[in-house]
């Protein structure tokens, strides 16, 4: 029994041998379990939310790891007004924005792990579907779902395994749009 299970380890090691056959062919291949050193010194009573949606995305995906306290690949800021937003500066980098008043409406949590996608190299995809995890406020204030879908988490672990375009790693910018859904004065 053992031996048969050695076997199939050996297979197995084969098989991701050659994936990585492909993965080291790549012409900006993305080292293998990037360490993510995230820093909350500036999330203030948010610091708490980033460590569950760091856990969320540590479960969800392989080949990275989201780690507190060792550096700062991704700086996290609680601030009020002008709407949550992420900075990529590079796959793995750059700087999440928590807005107070939309964290006020909506999840907390779901608007953390949003943020934190784009920063793992996921676009928007406003359609709704609570689901998604990057259908972000379109999915309305009903919607508290913190967890990336598997279609989502498969793309993240993907990417930092080096096996998509260049562009899906590309410094961008994501102003979010969580709408208010306060109710205006007729
Ligand atoms: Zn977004």
């Amino acid at each position: 029994m053992t031996s048969r299970l050695n076997r199939l380890a050996v297979a197995f090691l084969a098989t991701a041998l050659a994936t990585l056959g492909v993965t080291v062919a790549n012409p900006a291949p993305a080292s293998a379990a990037m360490t993510i050193c995230y820093n909350t010194s500036q999330a203030g009573s948010y610091a708490s939310v980033a460590n569950q949606a760091a856990s969320i995305w540590n479960n969800a995906t392989v080949n990275l790891t989201l780690s507190a306290n060792c550096g700062s690949n991704l700086r996290i800021y609680r601030i009020t007004g002008g709407g949550s937003y992420a900075v990529r500066t590079s796959l793995g980098n750059g700087r999440v924005y928590i807005d107070t008043q939309q964290a006020a409406q909506y999840s907390v949590l779901r608007i953390m792990t949003h943020e934190i996608g784009h920063i793992l190299g996921l676009p928007d995809n406003y359609n709704g579907n609570c689901a998604l995890l990057m259908s972000g406020g379109s999915a309305g204030t009903s919607c508290t779902n913190p967890y990336p879908s598997t279609a989502e988490a498969s793309r993240v672990s993907n990417l930092f395994a080096g096996t998509f375009s260049a562009t899906d790693r590309s410094a961008d910018i994501f102003r979010d749009s969580w709408p208010s859904a306060l109710t205006p004065v007729s």
